[in-house]
């Protein structure tokens, strides 16, 4: 049997109710999985920034990386007017533990007005997030002129498109458990990029993608590509013609947001954030200010970050049987959360996914 550490960063508002839901998941798998675990708690965000004046305490990092196999990481609040001394504890986090994967798995139930089962994989290190701004005046006299690099690297590329390759690998092997609808037949990663403007950045990420999806190991996946504008007409007419996209950060972070809205509530959205050696699972949602202290948050975005996270740390079976009971749970449609019209608890849910189990 194998024993796991996982982190629990809570944070802020309503992560502090479905983190300790995705705890009871963990501690409610089935034995016959031979997975055992161990939990700490760590704090992050805004409360803890009030407290202490770091909103990311060196020790949750510090224990992050000595002690812990994984992580879960509710939602933090930032504050509405800049705040001097805070930063987002989750893009630092990203950083801190070299997490350069930003994974994003969304699916709509069988019912829905139309089949989405796809996977956003966003570059989470470079591009236009670097940060590197300036602004100055215009020589003309006309006025300030700003200005931002964009930076792609050909390692950063062949890393995330080696990455979506095996994404596509493994939802080809656990289609079989039925957790991955039967939309597509076989695995297909589409690369989406700018390259006919930017034929520089775009195109070192589309051609270092190619590179990388021509490896002997992806000879069974389909690669196409697509104009990051176009894709979002097409992904937004047709989901089902997706499997798993590929892009670099900015594109793939409102890609994975406007992919959000196929689904229905932000309540049952996951995500991973993925290094090489560590697996964060992170709901897509936030705080949720307005319905904090009820009881009555989602708790299924959370379920699925768990199977998400298990997923990359090599226990794929226990994934797939998570994916499975929160999928029975949304095919039923009878004991939903209020965001799904439902009437239901957080606890509520929970035990009707734990039972599936
Ligand atoms: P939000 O995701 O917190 O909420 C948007 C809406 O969705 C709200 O009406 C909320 O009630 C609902 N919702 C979200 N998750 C839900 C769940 N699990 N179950 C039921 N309903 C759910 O976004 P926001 O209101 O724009 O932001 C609130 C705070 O969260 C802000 O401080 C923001 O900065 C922060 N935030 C944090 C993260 C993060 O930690 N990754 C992401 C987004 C926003
Ligand atoms: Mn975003």
């Amino acid at each position: 049997s194998r024993t796991l550490r996982i982190g629990l960063i809570a944070g802020d508002g309503i992560g502090k109710e479905v983190i300790p839901a995705g705890r009871r998941l963990l501690e409610s798998l089935p034995s016959s999985l031979n997975l055992n675990f161990s939990f700490v708690d760590l704090p992050a965000g805004f409360e803890t920034f009030k407290e202490t004046g770091t909103a990311l305490p060196e020790k949750t990092v510090e224990t992050l990386k000595k002690e812990c196999d994984g992580a879960l990481f509710g939602a933090v609040s930032s504050p509405s007017t800049k705040v001097a001394g805070y930063s987002s504890p989750i893009v630092a986090l990203r950083k801190r533990l070299d997490l350069y994967a930003n994974v994003r798995p969304v699916k709509a139930i069988a019912s829905a007005r139309s089949p989405v089962d796809l996977v956003i994989v966003r570059e989470n290190t470079e591009d236009l997030y670097v940060k590197d701004e300036r602004t100055f005046d215009a020589p003309d006299g006309s006025g300030k002129v700003a200005e931002a690099i964009k930076r792609i690297s050909e390692k950063a590329s062949h890393r995330i498109a080696t990455l979506a390759g095996d994404i596509a690998l493994q939802r080809q092997k656990i289609r079989a458990t039925g957790s991955v609808s039967s939309i597509h037949n076989r695995p297909l990663v589409t690369i989406t990029h700018k390259s006919n403007v930017l034929s520089q950045t775009d195109g070192l990420f589309r051609e270092t993608a190619r590179k990388a999806l021509a490896a002997p190991k992806f000879e069974s996946v389909e690669v196409e590509e697509q104009i990051v504008d176009s894709m979002v007409y097409k992904l937004f007419r047709q989901p089902s013609a997706y499997d798993v996209i590929v892009a670099p950060n900015l594109y793939g972070d409102i890609l994975s947001d406007g992919a959000a809205a196929l689904v229905g509530s932000l309540g049952l959205v996951p995500s991973a954030n993925v290094g090489d050696n560590f697996a964060m699972g992170e709901p897509c949602h936030g705080s949720a200010p307005d319905i904090e202290g009820q009881g009555i948050a989602n708790p299924i975005a959370t379920l699925r970050s768990v199977a998400c996270m298990l997923e990359f740390m090599g226990e794929e079976t226990a994934a797939a049987k998570i994916y499975a009971a929160v999928d029975g749970n949304l095919e039923e449609a009878k004991i939903l959360s209020p965001d799904m019209g439902g009437k239901a608890r957080t606890e509520e849910v929970l035990e009707d996914v734990l039972k599936r189990l």
